[in-house]
């Protein structure tokens, strides 16, 4: 595996950089936010705004999050955001 294009991740509560894994952090520091999935949605729409692209905001949210990507697709989904 590549280190080649690691992107420093901030914390989108705190705003500390964060390293690998992202989740540890926010599951440590923000257990309320890691629990609620719509917090998922506020953090996309904000990624946009930043001008991420989409596959790029869900990979870092689901890094946050410890989960798979495609799980953030879907919820988006479900939710009208995608
Ligand atoms: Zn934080």
């Amino acid at each position: 595996m590549s280190e080649n294009h690691e992107k420093t991740v901030e914390c989108p509560y705190c705003g500390v950089l964060l390293s690998k894994p992202y989740w540890a952090h926010v599951q440590e520091k923000h257990p309320e936010e890691y629990e609620k999935k719509q917090t998922w949605i506020s953090l996309f729409k904000d990624y946009k705004g930043m001008g991420m692209d989409d596959a790029v905001s869900l990979q870092v949210i689901g890094e946050l999050f410890n989960v798979d990507a495609e799980e953030v697709r879907f919820f988006l989904e479900q939710n009208n955001i995608l």
